[in-house]
């Protein structure tokens, strides 16, 4: 079944914790997994401690999802093979992670100033002590009734250009390539297909991302073939996964398993990391 490399936990906006994920993978028959949380590397470490005392058969590979501004787009950088007890990293996620809760608040308080009221208390229960996303809004949305799904709560309050939509941090796609290389990682663009500015994938690009994610739940099959050839061009590698984010999470995110990639391809960007750090953890 191959490796589902885009994958959130409990840690972020995922439902399902570490240890539910590496066990759904296993029994699914997955070869391999990332765990690609936004902006934390916090259900690392559980997860490969639930794989070695389960003996668990499966490749586990340590990344995040880095959600930075470009412009007018979003732009999610993926980071693999990352050395997670690496300082840099860890430090500027916890400024980040701070950042996120004080933004949160804010969007609350949007959201009361329009007759919705929803507690900031139940946010961050929502969050269960981890990072706060906006996933996290449109739940206590759904729960107070005021939308009936994720994505109505994107659509009318939360997502950008929405009335409660307070921009984050200033996190750049520049400074999160650079944090992934610094902790031995490898750079990859995530999702390329959602961004509608089609030239900032080249300026991406630019920056010095080493991969694209090709597969991906909401790529078309003209998306792939097109992402797949602007890879070959630019000599970067080919990654996909899933973004599951648990059940019940919005139609595209709720299967583990999709768009996942081959051994073969998985044995490339192997080949790569190894050859980039002989000497390094060699996951
Ligand atoms: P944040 O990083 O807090 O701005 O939240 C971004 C996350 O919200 C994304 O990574 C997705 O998991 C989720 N998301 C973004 N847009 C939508 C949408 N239209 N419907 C459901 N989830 C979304
Ligand atoms: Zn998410
Ligand atoms: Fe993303
Ligand atoms: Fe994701």
């Amino acid at each position: 079944m191959g490796y589902d490399l885009h994958v959130h936990t409990t840690a972020s906006d995922g439902l399902n914790t570490p240890q539910e994920i590496i066990a759904a993978a296993a029994a699914i028959g997955l070869e391999g997994i990332a765990i690609t949380d936004h902006d934390t590397l916090d259900g690392l470490a559980a997860a490969e401690d639930y794989i070695s005392a389960n003996r668990v058969r499966i490749d586990f590979i340590p990344g995040v999802e880095l959600n930075t501004d470009y412009g007018e787009d979003e732009v999610h950088i993926l980071g693999y093979f990352i050395d997670y007890l690496h300082g840099d990293l860890a430090a500027r996620l916890l400024e980040i992670r701070q950042a996120r809760l004080s933004r949160a608040e804010k969007m609350v308080a949007r959201l009361q100033d329009q007759g919705i009221d929803i507690p900031f208390a139940q946010v961050k229960k929502l969050a269960a002590g981890g990072l706060v996303g906006r996933p996290h809004v449109a739940r206590a949305l759904i729960q107070g009734g005021w939308v009936k799904s994720e994505e109505e709560a994107f659509d009318r309050y939360i997502g950008r250009g929405q009335p409660a939509y307070v921009p984050r941090y200033k996190f750049k796609p520049e400074e999160a390539i650079d944090l992934v290389k610094k902790a031995g990682g490898i750079a990859v663009l995530a999702h390329p297909g959602l961004i509608k500015d089609k030239a900032i994938i080249l300026e991406v690009i630019a920056m010095g991302i080493e991969g694209l994610e090709v597969f991906y739940p909401e790529h078309s099959p003209e998306q792939v073939a097109e992402l797949s050839l602007l890879a070959d061009t630019c000599r970067l590698l080919k990654t996909g996964g899933s973004d599951y984010h648990g059940p019940g999470s919005s139609a595209s995110r709720n299967r583990l398993g999709l768009s996942a990639i081959s051994s073969e391809m998985m044995r490339l960007i192997r080949d790569y990391y190894q050859h980039k750090n002989p000497v390094g953890q060699n996951y």
